[in-house]
């Protein structure tokens, strides 16, 4: 398996991580590969050659986070990787785990949201037509979004979910949204069994802060994806809690929903458990079932026990101080 640490609190709940999957037992070759802001300005290039060499040989990483210079700089590893290993899926389920306090403890959240990986205004294709008039470009494809609506409803089917909402501004851009809701609306077809739905993506976000309870799964195409799993995050105790998962046809690399965390690296208090629960994703994906329950229910009684918690989820234990609780209620 490829491990990429990547930067900010990346290695420190890398780490963490990596330490609670040995404890399953899983006989797991790591192949440690580094990817940082500092490893591609030195390469000069954003995917060094080692990266993906790597992935291309083992088809399946897990990832922490790499920083992208805001308003310049070269341009996001994350989406680079996402596009040239053609990992058009991106999965992140969403509920909260017990004993974390949150707005919501009255209700029961429990969605997964499907973010279309590959195109969308994360093309980055963009460019200054004449001084001070800038231009960006939304890529919508017929091929990728009958390709996400496709994965989402047969992960739905799949996983006794009721409904999909596919989430759009199609009132507006009538031809690239209109597009991506047309291929939902035509893969819903093919699932009579599961109940589809259209949310506008201002009302959607309005509707996930009032009833978040009533969603099941959510597609979406990249940029409002990406938003609206943050949002979802926040509902469920904030972005230490979140895993995910990007999917191709061949690859997968695992991946929390977080970032880099620039303000508490190095402070020993990042919260593994997105990472951890990624790699449960991951240990599912190799056919690693038991060790993938195992963890799990270690995280989850961590959670439920609530002394070995960090700080972002109320507690006030390190880094560690997790690793290590989880690392025990996986061998107890
Ligand atoms: P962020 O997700 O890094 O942090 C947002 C907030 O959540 C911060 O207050 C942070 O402390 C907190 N947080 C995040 N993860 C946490 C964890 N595991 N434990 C405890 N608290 C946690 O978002 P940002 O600050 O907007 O972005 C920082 C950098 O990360 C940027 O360069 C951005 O481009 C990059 N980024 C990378 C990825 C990725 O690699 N996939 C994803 C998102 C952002």
């Amino acid at each position: 398996m490829t491990l990429i640490a990547g930067d900010g609190i990346g290695p420190e709940v890398a780490d963490a991580t990596m330490h609670a999957v040995n404890a399953t037992g899983v006989a797991i070759d790591w192949d440690r590969v580094e990817l940082s802001a500092e490893v591609i300005a030195r390469a000069g290039q954003v995917l060094p050659p080692q990266v993906l060499e790597s992935l291309n040989r083992t088809h399946v990483g897990l990832k922490g986070p790499v920083t992208t210079p805001v308003a310049g700089g070269f341009p996001s590893v994350n989406v680079a990787l996402r596009k040239k290993m053609d990992l058009f899926a991106n999965v992140r389920p969403v509920r909260t785990l017990p004993g974390v306090r949150t707005r919501y403890n009255d209700v029961k959240i429990d969605m997964v949201i499907f973010r279309e990986n590959t195109e969308d205004v994360y093309s980055g294709l963009e460019h200054e037509v004449i001084t001070d008039v800038v231009e960006s470009l939304k890529i919508i494809t017929r091929f990728a979004s009958i390709r996400i609506a496709k994965y989402a409803f047969e992960f739905a089917k799949n996983n006794g979910r009721k409904q999909v909402v596919a989430v759009h501004k199609a009132n507006i851009m009538k031809l690239s949204d209109g597009l991506f809701l047309r291929c939902a609306r035509e893969i819903a077809q093919e699932y009579p069994g599961i109940e589809y739905k259209e949310l506008i993506v201002d009302n959607a976000a309005m509707q996930l802060v009032m009833r978040p309870e009533t969603f099941d799964v959510l597609l979406l195409p990249n940029l409002y994806g990406d938003i609206v799993s943050d949002l979802a995050a926040g509902l469920v105790g904030g972005l230490g809690t979140v895993p995910g998962a990007n999917m191709g046809e061949k690859n997968a690399v695992f991946e929390a929903v977080h970032g880099s965390a620039p303000d508490i690296v190095g402070k020993g208090i990042a919260n593994p458990t997105a990472l951890m629960l990624s790699s449960v994703m991951m240990l599912r994906h190799l056919g690693e079932e038991q060790a993938a329950e195992r963890l799990q229910h270690a995280i989850e009684s961590v959670y439920q026990d609530a002394t070995h918690l960090t700080p972002d989820v109320g507690g006030t234990a390190s880094t560690t101080q997790f690793r290590d609780a989880v690392v025990a209620a996986v061998q107890a």
